[in-house]
């Protein structure tokens, strides 16, 4: 167990040099203060949890001291930012403090958001709100728990600082951590400015760190893309099988390794709507939830451009390609594991079409709508009626379907509820949920509900009888569909 003091610094992407970042220290910050403090990610970083009850912790997060080890450092980026491409971004308010090496040999990047302006924050705060660190925090947990890669944050730190966005605000420090902070627009960025050089520099780095097993390969770059091809595929298909909106899927929120990254304006969309847009600016819809897998694509196509000096097109092309296939394999198999069916041919494609046209015309609570149709066989058919209260045959008319499916799978009731229960989320972030949280931090200073719901989402998957009788609480409040009045909001992108 470390301390502080003693966290195992091991620098790598400082190594780089100059041109990929601006050194910088935080901004120091008036009297920080815990809002947020998470043993998981602590254990992670080898950092013992009792340092979070040390006023010094709260100081160097906060950024008002550099912590032993930790080189912080702005990183330098642009990206296609809702198609367009914008030149200058970089870190204008975050700092990669450095990568922790733990005692299992994994490395994590540290990175402070919301700690001050950098060279790169073009005249804007360099602050982030209370509100949108607390939503970052919790949706990092509520990802990991799921099993969906994402980064995640080891504090919320509170600091005694307005910042002026629709209205004052509160602010914050966010400690984020993550296999790696380097974007898709890190490479956007060296390519644009025409520095080839720079951008085979940056895919070494990866590969070297990230990929060592392609290093000495002959065509490691394109190896190296199809790689990052193959993990988006995967993190998209698990967003889309738990009902997740990034929000904002621009180049410079898209992580090289695929984790779920710069959570701003996401949501999970409570009633079924293939158009879902948690984004509030987004008014084109341009990454609403059905939209995803392709722009998905788009960005990966944006990527392959940017190696066209270390590989040749034909076999960018032809690793891009393999985009489609790879996304539909995985949505497919969870599709399958989520329905509790395991023979994937025609007639299971042809459910599932009829299960989306259902769900769209209905629109039931998606995240419930699964879970119930878990017990199908258990006695959940009136359960699973209620989603469709006026027109119960449509669905009657599906789960025969369904049934003839699932007679061809040699598992009993019990045994497949189980199995979809371990797919389908009894608990997930919903807005609503957040805003809660988030209201009584603001509005009371209390911070216990997102303790709470960071236990909750821990373990999504499961009924958790023993916490909420601990805490005396219907877990209903926190499983039951979102209710009308908070149905269909969208999240402002200022933050
Ligand atoms: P985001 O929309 O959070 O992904 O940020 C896009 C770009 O704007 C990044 O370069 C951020 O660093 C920068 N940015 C966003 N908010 C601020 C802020 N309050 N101060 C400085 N830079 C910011
Ligand atoms: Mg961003
Ligand atoms: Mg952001």
């Amino acid at each position: 167990m470390q301390t502080l003091e003693t966290l195992n610094f091991q620098n790598r992407f400082v190594r780089l040099g100059g041109e990929f970042y601006q050194y910088k220290p935080p901004t120091p910050v008036s009297n920080p203060f815990p809002v947020a403090k998470n043993p998981d990610v602590a254990g992670l970083l080898d950092l013992d949890p009792q340092e979070f009850e040390r006023p010094e912790f709260w100081q160097h997060f906060g950024g008002n001291r550099v912590l032993p080890g930790a080189q912080p450092l702005a990183m330098v980026y642009s990206g296609f930012q809702f198609g367009s491409y914008n030149p200058q971004l970089g870190d204008g308010r975050g700092l990669l403090l450095g990568e922790v090496q733990n005692e299992q040999g994994e490395f994590w990047d540290v990175y402070l958001k919301g700690c001050g302006q950098t060279r790169f924050c073009r005249g804007f705060d360099g602050r982030a709100t209370l509100r949108s660190s607390i939503r970052e925090y919790l949706c990092g947990e509520a990802m990991a728990g799921l099993g969906i890669p994402t980064t995640r944050s080891l504090a919320v730190v509170g600091i005694q600082e307005l910042i002026q966005r629709e209205l004052p605000e509160p602010a914050a420090v966010l400690v984020r951590i993550a296999r790696t902070h380097v974007r898709f627009g890190n490479f956007d960025y060296f390519h644009y400015t025409n520095r080839p050089e720079k951008v085979a520099e940056l895919a070494d780095h990866v590969i070297h760190h990230y990929f060592p097993e392609l290093e000495s390969a002959p065509d490691k770059y394109a190896q190296m893309f199809a790689q990052v091809v193959d993990k988006t595929a995967w993190m998209i298909a698990c967003w889309q099988a738990v009902g997740f909106g990034h929000g904002v899927m621009n180049t410079d929120n898209m992580s090289i390794l695929g984790e779920t990254f710069d959570y701003g304006p996401y949501g999970f969309m409570d009633r079924y709507n293939p158009i879902f847009v948690p984004n509030h600016s987004d008014i084109h819809g341009r990454y609403s939830y059905a939209q995803q897998p392709q722009i998905g694509h788009w960005n990966l196509a944006k990527l392959g451009e940017t190696l066209t000096h270390l590989v040749e097109p034909e076999r960018l092309q032809k690793e891009l390609e393999q985009y489609a296939a790879r996304f539909n394999h995985y949505n497919r198999t969870m599709m399958g594991r989520k329905l509790g069916l395991s023979v994937l041919d025609s007639e299971f494609d042809n459910l599932v079409s009829g299960l989306i046209q259902l769900l769209s015309r209905h629109k039931p609570d998606h995240t419930n709508f699964f879970r119930t149709l878990s017990g199908f066989r258990c006695g959940a058919l009136d359960a699973l009626r209620t989603y469709f209260p006026n027109n119960p045959d449509e669905l009657d008319g599906w789960l025969d379907r369904y049934t003839r499916l699932l007679e061809r799978e040699d598992v009993s009731p019990e045994e497949q509820k189980e199995a979809m229960d371990a797919v389908n989320p009894k608990f997930i972030l919903r807005n609503y949920l957040a805003q809660q949280a988030i209201d009584r931090a603001l509005k009371e200073n209390d911070y216990s509900e997102i303790e709470r719901l960071r236990v909750i989402l821990k373990h999504p998957f499961g009924d958790q009888p023993e916490l909420f009788r601990e805490w005396s609480i219907d877990p209903e409040h926190y499983a039951s569909d979102t209710p009308e009045p908070y149905l269909g909001m969208q999240v402002s992108c200022s933050a």
